[in-house]
């Protein structure tokens, strides 16, 4: 157990230092940052709590919402996101199938995780100047999924009346030419 009076010294030393790092934000963070690197060989898990401790003494607000955000990152977690994270590739990506991906935020078909929409999807619907119908499918004419160039895609229906009556089948055909005018 440390004395009262070594206790003390030690409280007015930490006053001495905070005061010091007032004083010189810029040293006193690169003098921790390289002191972090030696401590964190020596014993990591006594490092990672330090760190912890130091990181919620050094919080900074983000210069985008005014969040509390670490003291060396440029924004907060939230507005890290999207363009402006490290990862970033452009917001767009393949998915399972061989299709690109495309983010469109708000866009119906838009997934709920990540917002993201099939491009060639897009592509034809900027043609059209309208979204998909349900029973539209944009198809690739030269297979490749991933070819989005408006010249490799056509516009498919696959709705097919239930039944094979005359009078079901002309009426679908009505339906086709008042849509797309024949
Ligand atoms: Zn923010």
């Amino acid at each position: 157990m440390p004395t009262k009076d070594l206790m003390l010294r030690r409280q007015q030393q930490r006053e001495r230092m905070a005061r010091w790092r007032a004083r010189n934000p810029a040293r006193a963070l690169a003098q921790a940052l390289a002191s972090n690197r030696k401590s964190r060989a020596a014993d990591p898990e006594r490092y990672r709590i330090y760190a912890r401790e130091y990181r919620l003494a050094h919080l900074t607000s983000c210069p985008s919402c005014g969040q509390p955000k670490g003291a060396t990152a440029k924004f907060c977690r939230h507005c890290q996101k999207g363009p402006r994270s490290s990862r970033w590739k452009g917001g767009t990506c393949l998915d399972r199938g061989g299709y690109r991906l495309v983010r469109a935020e708000g866009h119906p078909r838009a997934s709920s995780k990540g917002r993201y929409v099939r491009e060639h999807i897009l592509v034809m619907e900027k043609r059209l100047g309208r979204y998909l119908y349900p029973n539209e499918r944009v198809h690739h004419k030269n297979g490749k999924r991933d070819d989005n160039r408006s010249a490799n895609l056509e516009l498919w229906i696959v709705s097919q009346p239930a039944g094979q009556r005359v009078v079901g089948i002309l009426a679908w055909a009505k339906e086709i030419v008042a849509l797309y005018g024949g």
